[in-house]
């Protein structure tokens, strides 16, 4: 991958639709989107590596950072390799990673970031009845049980929230992620065309 290649983040709380959102804007060319959370759900449960994040997963904790980044660095190059990314031209869309201030300093060496679109939905209730939703469509046991949504939501303010301060405010932009997901990815559209222009 090259350094320091231009990458957007979406920005938010579990449940608030960054996965929805970032499958709409990697459907467009141009764009990749990345998701640390179905990189690791992809892994053989078998092996080490996806022992290792069930361990943490199934406790709403966060992977191990230096893991976490080799799993999303050859998670790109597999990529890269195989045809389905162009380093050079696409915009990377990067949806549940950088996750923790030591993942952000990590990721400096090797994007730029031009963007971070953050999705907010003030009613905790909601995030939470949305992921209790997701776990009957999707099957995932960490959207099943209520204390590990719980830790989870704790751990985006406790760890995640301060990844915000590690990019200056201008790139910041503010979206409301309550209503459709169609009525969402107008507003996604809308300030990623204003980033880009
Ligand atoms: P959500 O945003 O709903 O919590 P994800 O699919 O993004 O769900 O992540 C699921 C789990 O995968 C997390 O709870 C965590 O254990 C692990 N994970 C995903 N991304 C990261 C990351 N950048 N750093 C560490 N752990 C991660």
């Amino acid at each position: 991958m090259t350094p320091h290649h231009s990458a957007l983040l979406i920005f938010g709380p579990p449940g608030v639709g960054k996965g929805t959102q970032g499958k709409v804007l990697g459907a467009i060319p141009g764009f990749m989107h990345h998701s640390s959370g179905d990189v690791f759900r992809s892994l053989d449960k078998t092996s080490d590596l996806g022992r290792t994040f069930l361990e943490y997963s199934s406790k709403g904790e966060l992977v191990p950072d230096q893991l976490t980044i080799d799993i999303w660095r050859s998670d790109l190059d597999h990529r890269a390799a195989g045809g389905l990314f162009a380093p050079d031209t696409d915009t990377l869309i990067l949806d549940g990673i950088p996750r923790n201030a030591a993942q952000a300093t990590i990721m400096d060496d090797h994007v730029r970031v031009v963007g971070l679109l953050r999705l907010t939905v003030h009613d905790t209730q909601e995030l939470v009845d949305r992921l209790r939703n997701r776990a009957e469509k999707e099957n995932r046991p960490d959207d099943a049980d209520e204390a590990v949504i719980r830790r989870r939501l704790e751990i985006y303010d406790d760890q995640t929230r301060v990844v915000l301060d590690h990019y200056h405010p201008s790139l910041i932009h503010d979206i409301d992620a309550l209503g459709s997901p169609l009525e969402v990815a107008q507003r996604v559209l809308a300030a990623v065309i204003s980033i880009l222009d």
